[in-house]
């Protein structure tokens, strides 16, 4: 990497071809936002979509907007927008309930599909939830999930497993699992391969259908800026759809709904998979959210992203040395995603102290201080300042102040 000054960074801002985008945020003034990974930031259109969708479309259309504004239809329009993001045909989408719900329908539906199989197999370190819902999914077939260490799952497939579950991007250390090796790898023991796509979807590209994957969940509030509890999304292969069976048979899967049957009817494709009414007022903020996407390259995020982490990372070595922060996430940016992770024992009292200063990470348990980059609204510069940042926190033991190592409930 060139000279790090931070007019090597200006400039690098200045050639930048995603560099437009940023103000097309509404971001804080002073604050330089390292947890889009988490919660991605707020679209500068959002505010006004919502507004339209409130005073016009409830106060005024009342339920008559299920129709004349279209909001029956919200799950299927955004489902069409995000595919592309994933890789997918937009029939092999849909968008409904959190991705922990998505993950329980799915691990239920490739249970099912796989009968006399009984293991499902996931990793140590994917996200809690998801290890939570596909164990208790599990329990209720008479399954089991089976949580081994990254590096035995592959050679622990035998012919009893029906279900592989992994997150493509490991929250913690941002470690890249390779999708289609790995999903591979399942179809020839026959398995079926369930992706968490979470830390990847708008953070870089994915071809779900070229890795021919059967199953995908993902949540649309991280990078994909959906906002606070967004629906999420989830994927099933078409070649699955007919065997595809919802546990959670709500009436919005049903192929008739507005016929009120009292017998359950799935509805054709993906569909089947919706279950209650749609919530209207988080998909249009989705739905606007999505619209800047489609005029962006995910192959240019991917390289800003990856050049963002190379440059935090060659800062925090250079600035932030005899520190004690130690890299947890893979040095090979061919093996990460958008995110960084650094061990210290401080970690907590650290990100307090960075929020302080208007610099905003988070910390993950134990001892974990994350960094997520999100190219269409950080700069170049922003990392040299987060990195300064960083070092006057640690240069001035900051950190070490009774208010900063006071816990809150989410981290
Ligand atoms: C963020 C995240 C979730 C969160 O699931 P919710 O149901 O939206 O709470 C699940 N899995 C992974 C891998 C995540 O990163």
């Amino acid at each position: 990497m060139a000279a790090l000054t931070r007019e090597s960074c200006v400039a690098l801002d200045r050639i930048d071809s995603l560099a437009r985008f940023r103000e097309r945020f509404n971001l804080p003034a002073g604050v330089i936002y390292l947890d889009g990974n988490s919660l991605g930031a707020l679209g500068d259109d959002i505010p006004r979509r919502l507004a339209i969708t409130i005073e016009r479309e409830w106060g005024e259309g009342l339920i008559r907007s299920w129709n004349s504004a279209g909001w029956i239809d919200l799950p299927r329009k955004v489902a069409a927008k995000l595919a592309p993001l994933i890789g997918a045909s937009p029939l092999d989408v849909a968008v409904s309930d959190s991705t922990s719900v998505n993950l329980f329908k799915l691990v239920i539906a490739g249970l099912r599909m796989r009968p006399g199989r009984r293991r499902v197999l996931s990793d140590a370190s994917n996200f809690p939830t998801d290890l939570y819902i596909a164990g208790s999914a599990a329990k209720l077939l008479g399954a089991e999930l089976e949580i081994l260490a990254p590096e035995d799952l592959l050679r622990s497939l035998d012919a009893d497993t029906a279900i592989v579950m992994l997150t493509q991007v490991d929250f913690k250390t941002g470690a890249l699992h390779d999708l289609a090796r790995i999903t591979e790898a399942a179809h020839t023991r026959g398995a079926l391969m369930l992706w968490d796509l979470s830390h990847s979807a708008g953070a870089l590209p994915i071809d779900l259908a070229g890795a021919d994957a059967d199953f995908a969940v993902g949540c649309t509030y991280k990078y994909l800026n959906g906002g606070p509890g967004a629906p999420a999304f989830v994927y099933v292969a078409a070649r699955l759809h007919a065997a595809l069976e919802s546990p959670l048979a709500g009436w919005m899967g049903h192929a008739r709904p507005f016929d009120f049957e009292p017998a359950y009817a799935p509805a054709s494709g993906i569909d089947r998979l919706l279950c209650g009414t749609p919530p209207v007022l988080s998909l249009a903020a989705l739905d606007a959210a999505l619209d800047l996407w489609a005029q962006v390259d995910l192959a240019e995020v991917r390289a800003k992203s990856v050049a963002l982490s190379e440059l935090f990372i060659a800062l925090v070595e250079d600035r932030c040395a005899g520190f004690g922060l130690v890299l947890a996430s893979p040095r090979r940016a061919a093996e990460r995603g958008s995110q960084l992770s650094f061990r210290h024992a401080e970690s907590y009292a650290i990100k307090q102290a960075l929020i302080a200063r208007g610099v905003i990470g988070d910390f993950r348990a134990p001892d974990l201080l994350r960094v997520g980059f999100t190219p269409l609204y950080l700069r170049y510069a922003d990392i040299w300042d987060a990195v300064e940042a960083l070092a006057g926190v640690l240069f001035s033991r900051e950190w070490d102040a009774p208010a900063f190592r006071k816990r809150e409930i989410v981290t």
